[in-house]
């Protein structure tokens, strides 16, 4: 093999790569190679000298583009391109290496690797062999890594662990080992935009508050990002080759939940029709039914004589209800108070809660007590099947099945302690909250937003409510506001009765 003298006109090149972790290549000991192999020469010099950190899979590098306009710039003149190894040359696909030996010639430009320096001669037998393999073990040791590296993502991804970059809303955290997506501050906008959606707002709306609130710029991935289910605390792991998609639960904690997601999504599949966008003047929107009729209550203003502004729930039946806002307003706050149960009641109830919260700790003891005992024996039995496998009494691959087995009723164990220490902790947190709420029903109400109102609303009557003038009525009220309802006071402002929607139309309808 002949190997073609070094040209006078040199060019440095160097490649570092963040994902080949090698000290070998790393930038001073590539320098320092191509130095002390210049040092050797007789009268070179560099005109060019170029790192690039890139990955060397293809040549669409900046450095690597930067030297061919130099070559182009300066055709007149032969130029050797000095560099270490031909893995810092390329990674690429052979085919590909070979036409960037063509371009380069064509610019009057000669190849020198210092470790293995070669003669390019596409004649000689031997040589073509020679570049043929050695070409071919970067690209493959290329493939080797990402085959190796995708291997590793889908196997973290199917233990639950996203190992991307993290979605707007989550910030990367480093834990026993493992990349673990964490909500970061923004996580509440993320909710928020969420909650927009099925409020009945528009894209761009959500968009827009997203942008305000510095979540996300760029305008195009909104579907996606909304389609993203790492919000529910789950994770995509994709199609591969005869494996098909699964989703599976995460590690990290959701900062949507599970409802409001599939809520979501059914809006953007156009499933479901957006509710209607609730006016922070009319909290009984959507909760109001006709008396009438039975059909649900618009609101909008109307303006008066002298221009001022009402507001009215008004059917758009042939009926024409029509009630005034104050009205009904007013009646719903005297109803909250009315539900409201008295302290004394109240605090009775706090104590009989906290009584069967401690019973309840008490067989959650036995229970622990229990646990305890099977972890004991599981670890026993793990250790006695140790024990077999070292005397020659049990067969590898039965060992490891029984292994197995115990490994998971373990961590199955484990599991189920953690969730009851937590439920535990809330417990306490939620009885005070609940009791607090309960006992200022009307404060909570007339100061909330109108989420918090439709929140509140909602979880007293689970069913509509028609107002008729003197009094609401609806089918039912919620177990938790019946048990604190003091039966002996008929309560003034409501009457729960199970009406059909058309039964009114009926005594209406006579002459
Ligand atoms: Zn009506």
């Amino acid at each position: 093999m002949q190997i073609p003298p070094i040209h006078k006109n040199v060019i440095k090149y160097r490649r570092v790569s963040t994902d080949e972790q090698s000290t070998n290549y790393s930038f001073a000991s590539q320098n320092d190679i191509i130095d002390r192999f210049l040092n050797n020469q007789e009268s070179v010099e560099v005109h060019l000298d170029i790192t690039d950190d890139a990955s060397g899979k293809n040549f669409k590098r900046p450095g690597f583009i930067k030297i061919l306009e130099y070559l182009k710039n300066h055709r007149a003149q032969k130029f050797s391109l000095v560099f270490i190894d031909w893995d810092r040359f390329t990674r690429a696909p052979q085919w590909e290496t070979y036409n960037m030996i063509n371009i380069l010639h064509n610019l009057n430009c000669s190849l020198y690797c210092v470790f293995k320096p070669m003669g390019l001669d596409f004649d000689d037998p031997d040589e073509v062999v020679n570049q043929a393999i050695t070409f071919a073990i970067p690209a493959a040791e290329r493939l080797r890594i990402r085959r190796r590296t995708m291997n590793g993502t889908r196997q973290a991804l199917k233990q639950g662990y996203w190992c991307n970059n993290a979605p707007y809303g989550y910030k990367m955290v480093r834990e026993n080992h493992k990349s673990l997506l964490t909500p970061n501050e923004k996580a509440p906008d993320i909710l928020r935009g969420f909650q927009m959606l099925i409020d009945g707002n528009t894209i761009p709306e959500v968009i827009n508050y997203l942008k305000e609130n510095k979540v996300y710029h760029a305008h195009s991935n909104i579907y996606t990002m909304f389609r993203n289910v790492l919000y529910c605390g789950q994770v995509k792991v994709p199609a591969l080759k005869d494996e098909s998609e699964i989703i599976i639960e995460g590690k990290h904690q959701p900062i949507v939940s599970r409802e409001i997601f599939q809520e979501v999504q059914d809006i953007l599949d156009g499933k479901r029709r957006k509710q209607l966008k609730k006016h922070e003047s009319f909290p009984l929107k959507g909760i109001l039914l006709c008396p009438t009729c039975g059909k649900m209550l618009r609101a909008s203003f109307s303006t008066g004589r002298h221009g001022g502004k009402f507001g009215y729930y008004h059917c758009i039946g042939t009926c024409k209800t029509r009630h005034k806002i104050q009205e009904a307003h007013n009646l719903l706050t005297h109803l909250l108070g009315e539900l409201q149960p008295t302290e004394k009641l109240l605090s009775y109830y706090k104590m009989v809660l906290e009584d069967t919260f401690k019973t309840d700790c008490q067989a959650k003891i036995t229970h622990t007590t229990n646990t305890h005992k099977r972890k004991a024996e599981i670890k026993q039995k793990l250790q006695h099947l140790d024990n077999l496998l070292l005397e020659g009494g049990l067969k590898s691959s039965d060992y490891y099945r029984l292994q197995e087995n115990l490994k998971l009723e373990l961590t199955q164990i484990e599991n189920k302690e953690l969730e009851v220490r937590d439920i535990e902790k809330n417990y306490k947190l939620y009885l005070d909250w609940g009791i607090n709420l309960v006992g200022n029903l009307d404060y909570y109400y007339s100061s909330g937003t109108l989420e918090a109102k439709s929140a509140i609303l909602g979880s007293i009557f689970p069913e509509k409510l028609i107002f008729e003038q003197s009094h609401y009525r609806t089918p039912r009220l919620n177990n938790f506001i019946s048990l604190f309802r003091p039966s002996d006071k008929e309560l003034q402002y409501l009457q729960i009765q199970e009406t059909p929607a058309n039964a009114s139309v009926l005594f209406d309808g006579s002459p």
